[in-house]
């Protein structure tokens, strides 16, 4: 899994629910994509809109600051 990077908010480019190459504009979210949303591209630098993967986020955030201060 990609590491958590010292970022507020989640952007795809940095999710591992993201397909895109790291080179590419865009690429499928695999959330979306799996809901059979029309609009499942999307660009690297689109901040989350997915409730879960960004619950999922903070919960990492948490994790890697006390991982960091210990
Ligand atoms: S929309 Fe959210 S879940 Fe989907 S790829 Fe982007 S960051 Fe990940």
């Amino acid at each position: 899994m990609a590491p958590i990077p010292e970022r507020e908010v989640l952007h795809c480019k940095d999710c591992p629910r993201w397909y895109g190459a790291e080179d590419d504009e865009v690429g499928p979210c695999s959330i979306k994509h799996a809901r059979g949303d029309k609009k499942y591209l999307t660009h690297g630098s689109h901040e989350c809109d997915e409730p879960e993967q960004i619950k999922w986020f903070e919960t990492e955030k948490l994790a890697h600051k006390r991982r960091k201060s210990s």
